[in-house]
C-alpha cells in the first residue's frame, strides 16, 4: 500500500489547543469545562476533550446571535458575500488540515475527505456567496428569518455544517450550530476560520455537546428556525418539541434508498456505482443505496460480479490513501451494525469478504445480504453501515412497488440503457432525488431532501435559500378613497 497521509499538522493543531476545547460564542472562546472525550475511531485513541454545553451556554450563544442579527441582515448581499468568499477561500487554504482532522475524528477514508467532503464544502460557500450577491435582485421581497438553531450528525461533520451555515448567513440570519458529539473538531476549526475571515462576532456560534445540548437549542424560545439533520427518531422528537411554537423547521432524516438495476443495464458500471452507493463513507450516508433491486434475468451474474468487487475492497487505516472503506464513526455505531446483522441476517444469506480488519479501532467488513423477505427487519430498517440488502424483481411495475415499500423516501437510483424506461420509472419512485445511471451526484445548486419519513424541506438551490427567509413585511400607505 501507499504511505499514510501525515497527521502532523492536525496533531500540532490539537496540541496548540492543549487538546481541550471550549465553545465559540460571540466571536470568543469560552474556557473548556464539563468535557467529554472525542476519539479517533480508526485507532481508538482520544484526540481531545470537548465541552458539553449546558442550557446556560446555549442561552449565551442565542443572545449573541440575536444581538448580531440585525446588523448582519442590514449589510448588503454584496457585503455578506465577501465574508462567504473569504470562508470558502480559507477552507481551501486549510483544506489539508480540514481533511486530515475530519478523517481522524470520523474515520472516513482520507481520499474521500480530501477529494469529496472538503471540496464540496468550499463549493457550498462559493455558491452561497454568489447567491448572497443576488439577494436584492432575485429575492427583493424576502428577508432573513432571524436566528437559526442548527443540529448536525456525525457522518459528514463539516459538509453538513456547510449545508447549514452557508445559506443561513448568506440570507442574513445568524446561527447557533451544534455538531454531533463524536465529531466536533472540524466545526471548531471552522470557528477559527470565521475569526480569520473577520466575520462579525455572533454571526456564527458553535456549541458542542450531545442530545441534551441539542434539546436545549430546540427548546430555546428566542430561536426562529430549527434546521436538523439526523435520525428519523430524533427528528420526530424535535418536531414534537417545536410544535405549538412559532419556529420554522426543516428535517433531513434517514433513508433506505433503492438501487434498481434493469437487465439491460451496463452491468460493470452499475456494480461500480453500487460500490459508491453503499460503501462510500462506510455506508453511513443518509441517501446510501442500501437496498439493491436487480432484475431476475441478470441477478446471478450481477451478484457474482458484485462479490468479486467486494473481495477487492481495501478496509483499514482511514489515513491510508489507498483505502476504500475506513472506520465506523464510533463504537456505539459499530455495535449497533453488528447486532442488526446478527439479528436480521439469520433470515437470509450473509456474504462478507475474507478481509483482514485492523485489531484496534472500529471496523466492519463490506456486507451483502440476500434472500430476505421484503417485509423483513433488515429490508425495512436503516442500518447506517456498510451493509447492502438485495432482492430481485421481474417487471418494472414490481420494481416500483418494491422500491416504494419503505417508510422512507430520500433518494433512488435507476440503471438501464433504455432511457424511456428509466424516465418512466423515475417519477413513480417516492424519493427526493432520483439518479439515472449514476449515483451520489450532489450539487450546491440542487435542492436535496426527502419525502415521507425522510423529512421535509430542501437544502441547496433556491428551495434551500427560501427556507432561510420569510416574506418581507411591507408598509403600504393606502390612499383614502374620497368621494
Ligand atoms: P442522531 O439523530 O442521533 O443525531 C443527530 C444530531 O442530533 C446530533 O448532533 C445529536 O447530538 C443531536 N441530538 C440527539 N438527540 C437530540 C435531541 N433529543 N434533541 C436535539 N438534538 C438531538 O443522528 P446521527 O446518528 O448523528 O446521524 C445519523 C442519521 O442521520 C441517520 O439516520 C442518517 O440517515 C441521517 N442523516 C440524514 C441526512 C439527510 O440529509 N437527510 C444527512 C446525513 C445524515
Amino acid at each position: 500500500g501507499t504511505a499514510p497521509e501525515s497527521d502532523g499538522e492536525a496533531q500540532a493543531w490539537l496540541e496548540g489547543h492543549n487538546r481541550r476545547f471550549g465553545l465559540f460564542i460571540d466571536g470568543k472562546w469560552t474556557s473548556p469545562g464539563n468535557t467529554f472525550a472525542t476519539k479517533n475511531p480508526g485507532t481508538g485513541e482520544t484526540l481531545a476533550e470537548i465541552t458539553q454545553a449546558g442550557a446556560d451556554d446555549v442561552e449565551l450563544a442565542v443572545r449573541a446571535a440575536r444581538k448580531a442579527q440585525p446588523g448582519w441582515a442590514k449589510l448588503s448581499g454584496h457585503q455578506r458575500a465577501r465574508y462567504l468568499y473569504a470562508l470558502a477561500r480559507l477552507v481551501q487554504k486549510h483544506s489539508r488540515l480540514f481533511a486530515v482532522l475530519e478523517t481522524m475524528d470520523n474515520g472516513k477514508p482520507i481520499r474521500e475527505s480530501r477529494d469529496i467532503d472538503v471540496p464540496l464544502v468550499a463549493r457550498h460557500f462559493y455558491y452561497h456567496a454568489g447567491m448572497a450577491q443576488l439577494q436584492e435582485a432575485e429575492l427583493p421581497d424576502r428577508e432573513a428569518l432571524g436566528v437559526a438553531g442548527q443540529i448536525v450528525p456525525w457522518n459528514f461533520p463539516l459538509l453538513m455544517l456547510a449545508w447549514k451555515i452557508a445559506p443561513a448567513i448568506a440570507m442574513g440570519n445568524t446561527v447557533v450550530l451544534k455538531p454531533a458529539e463524536y465529531t466536533s473538531l472540524t466545526a471548531l476549526l471552522f470557528a477559527e476560520i470565521c475569526t480569520e475571515a473577520g466575520l462579525p462576532k455572533g454571526v456564527v456560534n458553535i456549541v458542542t455537546g450531545d442530545g441534551e445540548t441539542g434539546a436545549a437549542i430546540t427548546a430555546h424560545e428566542d430561536i426562529d428556525k430549527i434546521a436538523f439533520t439526523g435520525s428519523t427518531e430524533v427528528g420526530r422528537i424535535i418536531r414534537k418539541a417545536t410544535a405549538g411554537t412559532g419556529k420554522s423547521l426543516t428535517l433531513e432524516l434517514g433513508g433506505k434508498s433503492p438501487y434498481v438495476v434493469f437487465d439491460d443495464a451496463d452491468i460493470d458500471s452499475a456494480v461500480e456505482g453500487l460500490v459508491d452507493a453503499i460503501w462510500f463513507n462506510q455506508g453511513q450516508v443518509c441517501c446510501a443505496g442500501s437496498r439493491l433491486l436487480v432484475q431476475e434475468g441478470i441477478a446471478e451474474r450481477f451478484h457474482a460480479k458484485l462479490k468479486a468487487r467486494m473481495d477487492k475492497l481495501r478496509v483499514g487505516d482511514p489515513l491510508d490513501k489507498s483505502i476504500d472503506v475506513g472506520a465506523i464513526a464510533d463504537r456505539v455505531q459499530l455495535d449497533q451494525i453488528t447486532a442488526m446483522v446478527e439479528e436480521g441476517g439469520k433470515e437470509g444469506e450473509v456474504y462478507q469478504p475474507d478481509c483482514l480488519l485492523p485489531n484496534q479501532g472500529c471496523y466492519y467488513p463490506p456486507t451483502l445480504i440476500t434472500g430476505l423477505a421484503p417485509s423483513s427487519y433488515l429490508m425495512q430498517e436503516e442500518i447506517f453501515g456498510p451493509v447492502l440488502v438485495s432482492m430481485t424483481f421481474r417487471t418494472p411495475a414490481e420494481a416500483v412497488e418494491l422500491a416504494n415499500n419503505t417508510r422512507y423516501g430520500l433518494a433512488a437510483t435507476v440503471w438501464s440503457e433504455n432511457l424511456n424506461l428509466a424516465l418512466d420509472i423515475a417519477p413513480k419512485l417516492a424519493a427526493g432525488v432520483v439518479w439515472l445511471n449514476t449515483t451520489n451526484a450532489f450539487d450546491a445548486a440542487a435542492g436535496f431532501g426527502g419525502v415521507r419519513e425522510s423529512g421535509y424541506g430542501r437544502e441547496g438551490g433556491w428551495e434551500g435559500l427560501l427556507a432561510y427567509t420569510k416574506p418581507k413585511a411591507k408598509a403600504k400607505q393606502l390612499t383614502p378613497i374620497t368621494a
